[in-house]
């Protein structure tokens, strides 16, 4: 999908694409308290270059209750209203079949094995919570549409169209910025449960399903004996009979998505069906991967976008749009290699100059 064209090109006036019809639509973040700072920063910069001109409300999602700071502090910073919002508890806690003193002792092995947040009890429920349970949350029901925000990341570029419109207007379902490989130790048995709902279901192997998976191991390895041995050796990210996943998957910190299919029967027995299986905390199942395998098993491929054109930051990765391809000359870009303008990959900065500016936003400074 990395050549889906840009819903817009060039730079719109945002106040008159921001007066068209509107779609029921929110920005949502889920933080903790601690990260007061880090969403402030986020949301100021989601403002100037997105919001200030949109005024879409943003819903803040906490499983605690929030600290008056916080609140203050944000109302202050958002443009339309800002809505918070504890989850229900349970939505952030075990499934009831799920044995907690096993899960614990299964978190402490991952955690021993250095599985990425493997042994953070918080985090698993974190990746329940964002698989199946926030597009069910009271105060999203009115919106058809949402777009993740995390604390701490960076949009490098203005956005001056309304995406949420142009989503609808282009029958667009699940869009994303960076795709990535997931941790094969987080998920061994993840995609063998989907592939196992798939076939439950009779749900055909379409083209944007097959793109999900590898190319098959060689016959040698799918012998018995050797997939016995293998099997008893490691925890192989899928069966090595039968079809494996690539562990390609759409880094979920960003999503502009339909609630609507998350909401839908198809998804919402996807869920149930990987819930009931305790992956969730026997393994690290992420919401990335889960998402993505969702989308490419219950939507066409021209129901998913990349969207290209917006300049993305989330430690350790970036996306670089290429509209600006002199930027790297600009003052104070000197820091950025001409090789990221127009690229994706991975950024050693921790903070500060994200070194990718668009040409749209230097344009706006110039006339305001
Ligand atoms: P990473 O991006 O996978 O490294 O994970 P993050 O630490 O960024 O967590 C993903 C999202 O979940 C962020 O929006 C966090 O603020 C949020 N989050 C993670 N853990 C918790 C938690 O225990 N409580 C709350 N309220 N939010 C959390
Ligand atoms: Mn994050």
């Amino acid at each position: 999908h990395d050549l889906d064209a840009p819903f817009a090109t060039q730079c719109r006036d945002p106040r008159l694409e921001a007066v068209s019809p509107r779609e029921n639509a929110a920005l949502v973040m889920l933080a903790r308290n601690s990260e007061r700072d880090e969403a402030r920063e986020t949301m100021r910069n989601v403002e100037a270059q997105f919001n200030q001109w949109f005024n879409y409300p943003v819903v803040f999602l906490n499983d605690e209750p929030w600290d008056e700071d916080f609140v203050r502090e944000l109302e202050e910073t958002v443009s339309g209203d800002a809505i918070f919002e504890v989850i229900p508890s349970a939505d952030w806690t075990y499934p009831a079949w799920v044995d907690q003193e096993r899960a614990r002792q299964s978190m402490a092995q991952q955690d021993r094995a250095r599985v990425w947040n493997g042994g953070k009890e918080s985090y698993h429920h974190m990746c329940r919570f964002y698989s199946g349970a926030f597009y069910k949350h009271p105060v999203l029901a009115p919106f058809k549409w949402y777009w993740r925000i995390e604390p701490g990341v960076r949009f490098t570029c203005a956005l001056t169209y309304d995406p949420f419109a142009a989503m609808a207007r282009n029958n667009k379902v699940y869009g994303y910025t960076i795709a990535l490989w997931e941790e094969p130790n987080t998920c061994p048995s993840l995609f063998r449960e989907v592939d196992n709902f798939r076939a439950a279901h009779d749900i055909p192997k379409t083209p944007s399903w097959n793109a999900m998976l590898d190319t098959p191991a060689p016959w040698y390895l799918q012998l018995y004996p050797v997939r016995l041995l293998l099997g008893l050796l490691s925890a192989a990210h899928t069966s090595w009979a039968g079809d494996r996943w690539n562990l390609c998957h759409y880094w979920s910190n960003f999503e502009i998505a339909s609630l609507d299919f998350f909401r839908s029967d198809s998804y919402q027995a996807l869920f149930d069906h990987l819930d009931r299986s305790g992956g969730f905390y026997h393994e690290r199942w992420g919401d990335a991967p889960v998402h993505s395998l969702a989308v490419h098993l219950l939507l066409k491929p021209h129901e998913l976008h990349h969207f290209s054109d917006i300049g993305y930051h989330h430690e350790p990765f970036f996306q670089c749009p290429g509209n600006a391809p002199g930027d790297a000359q600009l003052p104070g870009n000197e820091a950025l290699a001409a090789a990221a303008v127009g690229s994706a990959g991975w950024s050693p900065e921790t903070d500060g100059a994200i070194g990718c500016r668009c040409q749209c936003l230097d344009r706006r400074k110039r006339n305001n």
